[in-house]
């Protein structure tokens, strides 16, 4: 089958790859595409998730960036768009989500989409329109003190009504949990009502998925990666989609092995301390870049011959007090882009050595060295832990990656990754 079907565009790029790998576990044959696609796409896929940063530039800057995503995923034939966003609904008063979801409804003269950003497997759960993080509101959560995305109310419908001209409706619980046909029936009403969306609960997957059931005609769903679960099933039963056992699997890759670091999350460091109980790793430090040590070139000399062996750490990942000491004397984003940019180099030396299977931690560590190799999509694998799946890197000679964000993953991770490479 070599019909795209589902068209989706995701406010950043680990959200993406997210989103990818929930359909992958649904039977859907997925490419996430870094931007905008400039060339043609491998034709063996069924869905297409094109990553943006548009969560935190101006609601301006994201609507030109989702309508030209929106425009492309039209012309390749999808059949059904989704636009993700964040499970905790990172937004300003401003947007972008509204916004957003306003210029892609009426690109495709679309008057009413749900939203819901429900992620139970996370913890993210909607009840009364208002999102639970684990056990507390939204509000009373640490995303009420995010650096660019604040979340001080939990009401959802009075989140997204600041957002948009819209009126926002609530599908609540109570009629979610008596299946997708009383989830459609309360569409309807609110549609009558002329409500543009509606924020639906769901506090477990049974709710995403019949949600999923309901939205089988809606051109255009939004919310986090957890609605889309019920989405292949539609096309399934539609007779559009293949009972795809095998859309995780990868081809075989044959090279080298190695870890390439700079996220300094609890859970990545726990990660590093464990590699390192048995495994060799060499440290990159900011504040001896900043002196002009040339530790890129250091570090690929420590592993040209130690590689051969078996896989290397190379990291720029610290403890809260060293990273401060650099972020003091250089600046946070100086400090944080010398070590991004050294990493970046690294893996390109690695790749030169003949590392054809490569674990990167960190969100903008991942951005940083995705770009440097000059990847330009990503064909989602297996996953390897929650949120985190294999990929293949598409470049003339292509590369397996694992890009972990943050908090992700379990402390043997990145053994565990490379176990399991395609
Ligand atoms: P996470 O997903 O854990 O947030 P990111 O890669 O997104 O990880 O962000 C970590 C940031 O910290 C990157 O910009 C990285 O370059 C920077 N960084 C890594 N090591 C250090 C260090 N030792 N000192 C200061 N900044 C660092």
């Amino acid at each position: 089958m070599s019909q795209l079907l589902l068209g989706c565009i995701a406010d950043d790029f680990t959200g993406g790859t997210d989103l990818a790998s929930t359909l992958v576990r649904g039977g859907m044959r997925t490419l996430q595409v870094i931007g905008v696609p400039q060339g043609p796409l491998p034709d063996d896929i069924d869905a297409v998730v094109i990553a943006l940063k548009s969560r935190t530039v101006s609601p301006e800057e994201a609507v030109t960036q989702s309508l030209e995503a929106l425009e492309w995923l039209r012309a390749a034939g999808c059949q059904q768009f989704f636009f993700k966003y964040c499970s905790t609904f990172d937004s300003t008063s401003r947007g972008n989500i509204g916004p957003v979801a306003d210029a892609l409804a009426e690109a495709l003269s679309v008057s009413f989409a749900v939203a819901c950003p429900a992620f139970p497997e996370n913890k993210r759960t909607i009840f009364n329109g208002h999102l639970f993080v684990g056990d507390v509101l939204l509000s009373e959560s640490g995303m009420r003190n995010h650096p660019l995305t604040p979340m001080t109310d939990s009401n959802l419908v009075r989140v997204l009504q600041q957002q948009t001209l819209k009126q926002v409706g609530l599908v609540a619980h109570s009629v979610v949990n008596k299946g997708a046909q009383a989830i459609s029936t309360a569409f309807n009403s609110l549609i009558v009502q002329g409500r543009g969306y509606a924020i639906v609960d769901a506090i477990d997957d049974e709710d995403l998925y019949a949600i999923g059931t309901a939205v089988a005609d809606h051109k255009l769903v939004t919310g986090g990666s957890g609605v889309a679960l019920g989405l292949p099933e539609n096309f399934r039963r539609a007779g559009k989609l293949g009972q795809s056992e095998t859309a995780s699997v990868l081809p075989v890759i044959e090279g080298l092995g190695a870890v390439v670091s700079g996220s300094c999350s609890v859970a990545t460091n726990g990660q590093v301390e464990h590699w390192q109980k048995t495994r060799p790793s060499f440290s990159i430090d900011p504040l001896r870049l900043a002196n002009g040590h040339d530790q890129v070139a250091e570090a690929l000399e420590w592993a040209k011959d130690l590689i051969q062996k078996g896989p290397v750490l190379i990291y720029g990942s610290a403890h809260p007090e060293t990273v401060k000491l650099a972020q003091q004397k250089l600046g946070v984003e100086a400090a944080g882009q010398i070590v991004e940019d050294a990493l970046s180099a690294v893996a390109v030396g690695l790749y030169g050595m003949g590392v054809r299977k490569l674990v990167v931690a960190g969100g903008e560590t991942s951005g940083a060295v995705v770009k440097a190799l000059q990847v330009k999509a990503l064909r989602i694998g297996a996953t390897i832990d929650p949120g985190v799946p294999w990929t293949l890197g598409l470049r003339d000679d292509p590369v397996a990656l694992a890009l972990k964000s943050g908090n992700f993953g379990t402390v043997d991770f990145f053994e565990k990754a490379l176990a399991n490479a395609p």
